[in-house]
């Protein structure tokens, strides 16, 4: 049913009305509550799975580990891959081979998932905050370049920030909702600073920057297999490496540093156990091998959204940057001229008609734990997350 423009009695439909007659229309099939992305099987999951129990390799050093590094770096073109527990281990360990150490800090955006910046702490080190822009919600290369131009300073061990003294060791830049961020300006910045960058692509599997695969866009790139993004293993992440010396470090140090040898246990350095089971490689594997018609389906999606949100004032439905081909991980609607209160009034609204829509993350620096970490200005992204709602965005949706 779709919702007329004014309601019987002549008046037009309030906000909330018109959002949830909107959500209807692409989703006319809905009953009980749709979250925001659930999971979905319906390929080879159960087979691999199985497999891994009859033969007893549900752990490490299974041979699903070993395909689903491959298939990554084939749909990637990176030169190496190691499959590892979490997303957020995944940033953490590819920050520690970028060098970055406890200390110094590390330039990322406030508008992401917590993990982008816990992982930054776990080492030890500082996010220190840089603006978004409303293109892509990613990091704004231009402000980026004229603050570092204002507070940084080059010295041998590469350039630090004036103010705290302390080394600015690295770059983490996220495609966010799985829109590509504008890279090559950010690309540029880092190397005219020797500012090694690590993508976050937690979110950007599929989507691809001016024809080059998100996860190859950096010598070193990370992934998540969380259980809402659009591959899922359970939990799980990946990290991408152009030189393969550094995925066989990476494999190495989260595989305890264990060395190969028949029967005694060796380990030549402080590891960690941070390696993907086989059994969560098996769906990874799985998922991966539909990825193609999944994101097909999740375009198709987006493109029904935009459909429904066109005629809505003070709503629209965030596209793909021109740059770029983006995996619609996540459909963002924009709202103009939209108080919190208002936003949390349409989340409630859209809850009680069974469309568990979200509010984009709280700024990380927002967050207690990182209330005092160093910042740019951020009115950009300050402005925009009050502003983002995410809609129900699996691709199964309009099967
Ligand atoms: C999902 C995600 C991660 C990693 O999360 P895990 O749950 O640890 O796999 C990191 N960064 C971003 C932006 C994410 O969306």
């Amino acid at each position: 049913m779709t919702r007329p423009a004014t309601s019987s009695d002549g008046v037009a439909p309030s906000l909330n009305e018109a959002f949830v007659g909107a959500l209807r229309t692409v989703l006319p099939q809905v009953t009980g509550p749709v979250q925001l992305h659930d999971p979905h099987f319906a390929g080879n999951e159960w087979a691999y799975v199985k497999e891994c129990l009859d033969t007893g390799w549900v752990s490490y050093n299974g041979a699903f580990v070993s395909r689903f590094e491959t298939m990554l770096t084939d749909l990637t073109g990176a030169g190496s891959c190691a499959a590892v527990s979490s997303g957020t281990v995944a940033i953490e360990m590819a920050l520690r081979v970028a060098g970055v150490e406890a200390g110094d800090e590390v330039l990322s955006p406030t508008l992401t998932f917590v993990a982008t910046n816990n992982a930054i702490a776990h080492l030890g080190a500082t996010p220190h905050f840089v603006d978004s822009e409303a293109t892509s919600l990613g990091v704004d290369a231009a402000k980026l370049g004229d603050y570092l131009g204002d507070i940084a300073e080059m010295t041998d061990r590469g350039p630090r920030n004036r103010l705290t003294g302390r080394r600015l060791a690295a770059l983490l830049p996220m495609h966010c909702f799985g829109h590509p961020v504008d890279m090559d300006p950010l690309l540029e910045i880092a190397a005219r600073w020797r500012i090694p960058v690590i993508e976050d692509a937690a979110e950007a599997i599929g989507s691809s920057y001016k024809g080059r695969p998100c996860g190859s866009l950096a010598p070193i790139a990370c992934l998540s297999f969380n259980g809402n993004k659009i591959v899922t293993t359970g939990g799980g992440g990946a990290i991408l490496a152009r030189d393969p010396e550094v995925g066989r470090r990476l494999r190495h140090l989260t595989s305890t540093a264990k060395t190969a040898h028949p029967f005694e246990f060796i380990h030549d350095e402080v590891g960690w156990n941070y390696r993907m089971p086989n059994i969560n490689a098996a769906l990874g594997c799985a998922m991966l091998e539909a990825l193609p018609q999944r994101l097909a389906a999740k375009r198709a999606l987006q493109h029904r959204y935009g459909q429904a949100f066109a005629d809505l004032n003070r709503v629209s439905i965030l596209k793909e940057p021109a740059y770029a081909q983006s995996n619609f991980w996540l459909v963002a609607a924009v709202l103009e001229d939209c108080d919190l209160a208002e936003r949390d009034a349409l989340l409630k609204a859209t809850h009680a008609a069974g469309f568990m829509c979200r509010a984009a993350w709280r700024l990380s620096h927002h967050l207690p734990m990182y209330q005092s970490a160093p910042r740019m200005p951020l009115e950009a992204a300050e402005n925009l997350q009050p502003r983002l709602v995410n809609l129900p965005s699996a691709p199964q949706l309009l099967a």
